[in-house]
């Protein structure tokens, strides 16, 4: 690129950048905007004032905002999830689970509840033995393939017309993505 050598030429040719060669005060040798500051330096300013405002409370506005751009933009934000790589998407989840530990305490124990409920009194302790099996080798399947298992019921506890029972002939271990895109629906 060729940038004027002084910010006079630069003022006078109406050149947005300039390039002295020399290094700012932080000793970046980068261009200069002809406005004033070098561009290493916004761009370093603009990094750490993310990471200090990632750290502040949200505001109102800017929450309504997030929620607003999911429901626009809901496969793609999905789409970059599932893309993550598990590593990261597993320190999401410590994360989010150390700063809601009552939210996620009240999801797991209603799933828990969920499952009691649809598991019917007459279900034999062979039958219920079948059921932890199954949850023992979605967790084998976990770790031998890196890829999230999950037992996942084939007809869904709550769904808009049929529920269906958490017993062995209704359970499957799938992916965890194939489980999320049936999210409570049936497919046939
Ligand atoms: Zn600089």
């Amino acid at each position: 690129m060729n940038y004027p050598a002084t910010r006079e030429e630069a003022k006078r040719t109406n050149a947005k950048f300039y390039f002295t060669g020399k290094p700012c005060s932080r000793g970046h040798v980068a261009p200069r905007k002809t406005k004033g500051a070098c561009v290493d330096c916004i761009k370093e300013d603009w990094v750490t004032d993310n990471e200090r405002r990632k750290l502040l409370p949200k505001s109102e506005a800017s929450k309504a905002a997030g929620k607003k751009y999911y429901e626009k933009n809901k496969d793609a934000v999905k789409a970059r999830s599932d893309a993550r790589p598990a590593e990261e998407k597993r320190r999401h989840k410590d994360k989010y689970k150390k700063e809601n530990p009552e939210l996620c305490r009240i999801i797991c124990n209603a799933r828990r509840r969920r499952n009691r409920e649809a598991t019917p009194t007459w279900l034999t302790k062979e039958q219920k033995n079948s059921i932890k099996q199954l949850y023992i080798e979605a967790q084998k399947l976990t770790k031998l393939t890196g890829v999230r298992y999950e037992v996942d019921h084939i007809i869904p506890l709550t769904n808009d017309s049929v529920c269906g029972l958490h017993v062995p002939w209704n359970l499957q271990v799938i992916p965890k993505l194939e489980n999320l895109k049936k999210a409570n629906k049936i497919v046939a």
